[in-house]
This record gives C-alpha cells, sequence and structure tokens, in this order.
C-alpha cells in the first residue's frame, strides 16, 4: 500500500485538490469551481466532497491518506486549525475548518496560510530548497509572504494569526488605498487587486475597454503600452523597496517570488532589481538574490502536502 496525503489549496475562484505521495509526486489532482450561484458559496460543502471523492479513489488504487493539508488566504491560526479572517472564505470565518473537515473525512487536517504553504512547497521541491533563509512573496489578488530562517518557517508570535504579511507593509505613507484601508501598501501597487483598482480610480483604458486581468495588463505592457509599462514599473518598485526592507530587518539576502501575477516577471523585474539594489544599504547588488518560483502553482500543492508530513 502506497502512503499519500491529500493537499488542497483555495484560491478566490477555485478548489485544486491533490494526492501527493510522500516523496512530493503529484498522483492526482482535481480542480472544482467554487460556485457562488446563490451570492454565498458552499465552500465548506464543496471542499468536503472533493476531499471524500479524492480518498475513495485512493482507497481504489490502495492508497493510504495519511492526512489533509490546505493552504488558505487570510488570517489563519494553524496551531487550532482556525480561519480567523479569510477573503475567500467568509463562511467560515472564526470556525475550526480542520475539525469540520477532519469530522467528514476521519484525516487529521491541518490549514494555514496560503504564502507559508508556498513556502513550505518552495523550500520541499523548489528554488527554496537551495538555500537555508529566504524571504518568499505571493503575487496574486494580493500580495503574501512567508519568512524561512534556517530551514524553518517563522510562524509568528503564538496565536498572532498572521506572519510575513509583506503585502502590507508601506511603501508610500501617502500613496493609492490598500484593500486593507491603509494607504501605500505593498499590496495597493503589486497584486492583480492593486493594479485594478488603481485603473479603475484613475480611469485609464476607459476608452478601450476596461481591462479586467493582471494578465491583459501585462501582454499591453509587453506590447509597449505606455500605461501598462508605467503601472508594472511602479508594481517592480514597491516591489524592490519592501524585498529591501525585508532583507535589512531580517539579515537575510534571497527572495523567491510566486504565484500567478509573478509570471509578468518579464515587464517588472528591471524596476524591482533597481529599487532592492538602491533601498538596500546594507547589501552591495551582487549580494542580493531574487528569483522566481519555478514550481509555478504546484508550489502551494505540495507545500499543503508537506504541512501534513511535518505535522503528523
Ligand atoms: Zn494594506
Amino acid at each position: 500500500m502506497t502512503e499519500a496525503v491529500l493537499s488542497g489549496d483555495i484560491g478566490g475562484t477555485h478548489i485544486r485538490l491533490a494526492v501527493v505521495d510522500t516523496a512530493g509526486n503529484i498522483i492526482r489532482l482535481i480542480k472544482v469551481k467554487i460556485e457562488r450561484s446563490t451570492g454565498r458559496s458552499n465552500l465548506t460543502k464543496q471542499l468536503i466532497s472533493s476531499a471524500q471523492e479524492l480518498i475513495q479513489w485512493a482507497s481504489t488504487k490502495n492508497i493510504k491518506i495519511l492526512g489533509v493539508g490546505i493552504g488558505i488566504a487570510g488570517k489563519i491560526d494553524p496551531s487550532e486549525g482556525k480561519v480567523i479572517f479569510s477573503p475567500n472564505l467568509p463562511e467560515a470565518n472564526g470556525k475550526n475548518i480542520s475539525k469540520i473537515v477532519s469530522e467528514y473525512t476521519k484525516c487529521p487536517v491541518f490549514i494555514d496560510n496560503d504564502a507559508n504553504v508556498f513556502g513550505r512547497g518552495e523550500a520541499w521541491r523548489g528554488e527554496g530548497s537551495k538555500v537555508r533563509s529566504w524571504l518568499g512573496i505571493t503575487l496574486g489578488t494580493g500580495v503574501g509572504g512567508c519568512i524561512i530562517l534556517n530551514n524553518k518557517l517563522w510562524q509568528g508570535d503564538k496565536n498572532i494569526g498572521f506572519v510575513g504579511e509583506i503585502g502590507h507593509m508601506t511603501i508610500y505613507p501617502d500613496g493609492f488605498r490598500c484593500a486593507c484601508g491603509k494607504r501605500g501598501c505593498l499590496e495597493a501597487y503589486a497584486s492583480e487587486g492593486g493594479l485594478l483598482r488603481r485603473i479603475a480610480h484613475d480611469n485609464l483604458y476607459s476608452s478601450s475597454g476596461r481591462i479586467k486581468s493582471a494578465k491583459l495588463l501585462y501582454l499591453k505592457a509587453l506590447e509597449g503600452d505606455p500605461v501598462a509599462v508605467k503601472l508594472f514599473e511602479d508594481f517592480g518598485r514597491a516591489l524592490g523597496i519592501a524585498i529591501a526592507n525585508g532583507f535589512t530587518l531580517l539579515g537575510v539576502r534571497h527572495a523567491i517570488i510566486g504565484g500567478g501575477v509573478s509570471q509578468a516577471w518579464e515587464v517588472f523585474k528591471q524596476s524591482m532589481f533597481d529599487a532592492a539594489y538602491s533601498n538596500c544599504s546594507m547589501l552591495s547588488s551582487d549580494q542580493i538574490f531574487i528569483v522566481k518560483s519555478k514550481l509555478g502553482d504546484e508550489a502551494a500543492i505540495l507545500g499543503a502536502a508537506k504541512l501534513v508530513l511535518d505535522s503528523i
């Protein structure tokens, strides 16, 4: 009998769940669209039924599921298995998701913030496996962060519910409004949400049709569209400043950048490196290493699997 774990990644639109063996091979992966037809999602229900489906499938293949790991965006208390606040899982706010899923799957369930899960995946099978201490940043709808020191994920103070929230580090005190309510956070510049809010706020592209995704804006920037080029320059600059501040504070020199919007690397990397070099007074430019994750979507799935393996 093969031993494996069930690992999940809950994003804004989809749940991805996978059976991953103990060596980190993804054996089977399913992607389920989150139903929001009733205005209120049945995410917990969908999560449980998908997990049951995969566990059922595993049993027919003689695969023993050791546990379930799930990465969720938002404020999570991993030690309690509780969602404190999640924008993607509002019905679970305040609930013990680990306990609920565990009741239905009869498996131990572990949850963590999606950026921490990214960190575990990268440290296990990605760029992070090559360095001991590094800063991880995920660029998506928002910006997440994780801190790995001496090969260990820094979990934050006991029961604090957040760690590595670099997305809400202030870059420009009088800058654009962030989703959190503050001004000038990294996330207001270097995330899909931030880019789209800036486009709406400044009424950009109003004559040529609204840009609805970071991907479309990226394609515009590749074509040399000056507005898109400028937005990604600002994106990279804010990111570079945040990385320089992170390095200065933590005493690290490596950063790994993941998340869907990291795919726009080509159009923000120059301003990111320039800003990191000129804002990190403790390191010279040849001592600063910033790389893009090569695992892509798999980082979260592998990280959620590693969360189980590290916990049981
Ligand atoms: Zn913020």
